[in-house]
């Protein structure tokens, strides 16, 4: 055990769950490259749903933090905030939802919790939708909306929330579906649910889960839902906290491959919109996100140094167009890999959108899933020089790629053979 992790271990919880055998240390970055402490280098292909959207070190983002980190940081709740402004003038504009209105917080969770706060206020409804296998966030109200077995450990939530089917489409009764009945027999369970109970606030869902390890819905499930929902007074969240800003390539929003019939009620985004500055949000049209009486919730939330990331995150992102970057270069990752996964017993499906690309694995010749060929693949995808994460719902045995978005073809290139080899490797 290294110094720092021996260090670690006597100062932090347990339930850190840190990966890999020798815990990394990270020390710096660039672009789609980062290095340990000892030196080495290794191509991400993971940071960039964690923290870093765009790229490591990105110039323009170091640069505004810097400057208004040596001007001003004060409260985003009593003063005006010019940066925030702005920063909530672009994503209303790009959220497509009527007279949207934005809230910041500090992370995917509380985002999430005022999402929460904001439906059941509104419907004066305590009850809650979420989908089996989601993840939400670890908070009191969030946990209590997270199906993922693995992160849904104690919690006596103060949702009443029932679980619904649809986020899966490799697992579950409905599996041997094809897409349009698999559509039908989720929305044939919603209805029959919505039937027995009265009206809940809202639907909460993951266009793609994404700690459930980038599973992939028909597109369309969340449109059928929403009619349905619609009729019930029930309204719709999308947690875009792993699917925004373009990542899944043909869209903008992970909602938007659902649904033709307007955008969700609410939208909750985080993760690396701030390039490593801690950036949550909620939008919502102003009747839902004014129907608090509050006094503004979040004191971190919207200052000057994270809403200056954000913006030159965000304005890089769009100048250069790296949805349209996740949408080639993620096209061209996803065949490589369908490629090498036909070849090879163990891998049961090579699934994603853009550059959020899963790799479920399973015991050769069963529907095993095999969390321990993840963790293997893990390991010696990082011998070769490669991060990669990993996730799953029942099983932690899919492999997660997510690179920041501005990831060039050679690199794309360059970790699917270092993947390559290390799925091989695990025969
Ligand atoms: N929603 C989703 C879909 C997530 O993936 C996560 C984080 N894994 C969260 C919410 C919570 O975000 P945070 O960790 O920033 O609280």
């Amino acid at each position: 055990m290294n110094d720092l992790y021996a260090r670690h271990r006597n100062v932090l919880p347990d339930w850190l769950a840190l990966y890999y055998e020798e815990p990394l240390e990270i020390t710096h970055g660039e672009g789609r490259h980062v290095w340990d402490a000892d030196g080495n280098r290794y191509l991400d292909f993971f940071g960039g749903i964690l923290t870093t959207m765009t790229a490591h070190a990105l110039p323009e983002v170091t640069k505004a933090v810097g400057e208004q980190a040596g001007r001003i940081v004060h409260s985003s709740t009593l003063y005006l905030n010019r940066p925030m402004v702005e920063l909530a003038e672009r994503i209303a504009k790009l959220s497509a939802i009527p007279n949207a209105r934005v809230f910041f917080t500090t992370s995917g969770t509380e985002a999430n919790d005022t999402a929460l706060l904001l439906a059941t206020t509104y419907r004066r409804s305590n009850t809650v939708l979420a989908m089996r296998n989601s993840y939400h966030g670890r908070s009191f109200s969030t946990v209590g909306v997270t199906g993922n077995r693995g992160w849904s450990p104690t919690s006596l939530s103060p949702l009443q929330t029932l679980y619904v089917h649809g986020g899966v489409r490799t697992r579950g009764p409905f599996a041997h579906l094809d897409d349009d009945a698999f559509v039908a027999a989720c929305v044939d369970d919603l209805t029959d649910l919505l039937g027995h109970i009265r009206p809940p606030a809202a639907l909460i869902a993951e266009p793609i889960q994404g700690v459930g390890g980038f599973t992939s819905p028909p597109d369309g499930l969340y449109a059928a839902f929403r009619e349905v929902l619609r009729q019930r007074g029930v309204l719709w969240i999308a947690d875009e906290v792993q699917t925004g800003w373009g990542r899944t390539g043909e869209n903008f929003w992970g909602w938007q491959a659902h649904a033709r019939n307007g955008p969700p009620d609410i939208v909750t985004f985080a993760k690396g919109i701030g390039n490593g500055a801690s950036i949550g949000g909620v939008i919502a049209g102003a009747e839902i996100m004014n129907c608090l009486d509050a006094n503004s919730i979040s004191t971190f939330g919207g200052t000057q140094l994270t809403m200056a990331a954000g913006l030159a995150n965000l304005g890089y992102l769009l100048e250069h167009d790296l949805q349209g970057n996740a949408r080639r270069v993620g096209g061209l990752l996803i065949e490589r890999l369908r490629a090498v996964g036909a070849q090879l017993p163990w891998v049961r499906e090579v699934r994603g959108r853009g550059l959020m690309i899963g790799i479920e694995l399973v015991k050769p010749g069963t529907d095993e899933a095999d969390p321990q060929a993840a963790s293997a693949v893990l390991e010696a995808a990082r011998e070769g020089g490669l991060l990669v994460g990993k996730g799953g719902g029942h099983d932690t045995s899919a492999l997660r790629i997510a690179p920041p978005l501005s990831l060039t073809v050679a690199e794309a290139e360059e970790g699917a053979a270092i993947l390559e080899s290390a799925l091989r490797g695990i025969a």
